[in-house]
């Protein structure tokens, strides 16, 4: 098992956000920008939460570093988001029927 790094672990929106804030992170080791290239992606559901673990590594000086996303949130609002498209799909329902 993985021991992820909760603590550290960066809450975001969606995967899109995940992938703009590695970007942004310059190199620890040479800093260079940009620098950082996914190697591989986790997805750990532990204590309620989820996580999303990012393995990456400097493609100018290959350094490794490992980056732990919070999206629990986000996990909730996609299943808003598909609760919400069934309403709509009720009101369109109504509105045929009152035609
Ligand atoms: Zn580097």
């Amino acid at each position: 098992m993985d021991k992820i790094d909760k603590s550290n672990a960066i809450k975001v929106k969606c995967v899109r956000d995940e992938y703009t804030h590695i970007s942004h992170q310059p190199c620890e080791n040479c800093n260079q920008k940009y620098a950082y290239k996914l190697c591989t992606q986790k997805f750990i559901q532990e204590d309620n939460g989820s996580y999303e673990v990012l393995d990456t590594q400097c493609q100018f000086c290959g350094h490794k570093k490992c980056f732990t996303f919070n999206v629990t949130e986000s996990h909730q609002d996609v299943e808003k988001q598909i609760l919400s498209t069934f309403k709509d799909k009720d009101k369109f329902y109504d509105l045929d029927w009152d035609d």
